[in-house]
C-alpha cells in the first residue's frame, strides 16, 4: 500500500515536471573553420527559461585571429551597429565594443580546440521583442547571424 502511494505520488510530479524538463535553457553550438553556427537560423528559448547557458566548442584547428568565433546577443535592431563598432575592438576585445549597454551578453572569442560558456538572465527580455545572435569577428557577422526567439 505504502509502495503503491509512492509511485502514484512519483508519477504524479513527473507529470508536473514534464512541461518544463522540455524547455531547453541550456545550448551546446559548434563552431569550426567555416562561418557557420551549428544552430540556427532561428534559436527558440523556452519562456520558462529564467536564465539561458550557450556553451560554444570550436572543433577547428585556426587560431583564434584567424577565425575566431563568438556568439553575441543584441536587439535586432542594434545588430549591425553593434557589429561595426566591435571591430574597433580587436581580437584582444574580442570584437565586441567594451561597456556597451546594446550588448545583451557576449561570449568569449574562442579559437580551435577552444571552448567558452556564458550564463545570462533572460527574464528582462521582451517575449515580442526581435533579437539577433551572431559571430562578431569582422566578415562572419554577415553570415554567422540568426534570430533568437522567446517561445
Ligand atoms: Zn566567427
Amino acid at each position: 500500500m505504502i509502495r503503491t502511494i509512492t509511485i502514484s505520488t512519483l508519477a504524479l510530479l513527473l507529470l508536473a515536471f514534464a512541461p518544463r524538463a522540455l524547455a531547453q535553457c541550456e545550448f551546446d553550438i559548434e563552431v569550426g573553420d567555416a562561418l557557420t553556427f551549428s544552430v540556427g537560423p532561428t534559436m527558440e528559448v523556452s519562456s520558462d527559461c529564467t536564465e539561458v547557458t550557450i556553451n560554444l566548442n570550436h572543433t577547428g584547428t585556426l587560431p583564434v585571429a584567424a577565425m575566431g568565433h563568438n556568439w553575441v546577443l543584441t536587439t535586432t535592431d542594434d545588430f549591425q551597429a553593434v557589429a561595426q563598432a566591435g571591430m574597433a575592438a580587436g581580437v584582444e576585445g574580442n570584437y565586441v565594443p567594451p561597456d556597451d549597454a546594446r550588448v545583451i551578453v557576449a561570449t568569449d572569442l574562442v579559437g580551435g580546440g577552444e571552448s567558452t560558456s556564458v550564463t545570462f538572465d533572460v527574464s528582462g527580455l521582451d517575449p515580442a521583442g526581435a533579437y539577433t545572435f551572431f559571430c562578431s569577428f569582422p566578415g562572419h557577422w554577415a553570415v554567422m547571424q540568426g534570430a533568437f526567439k522567446l517561445v
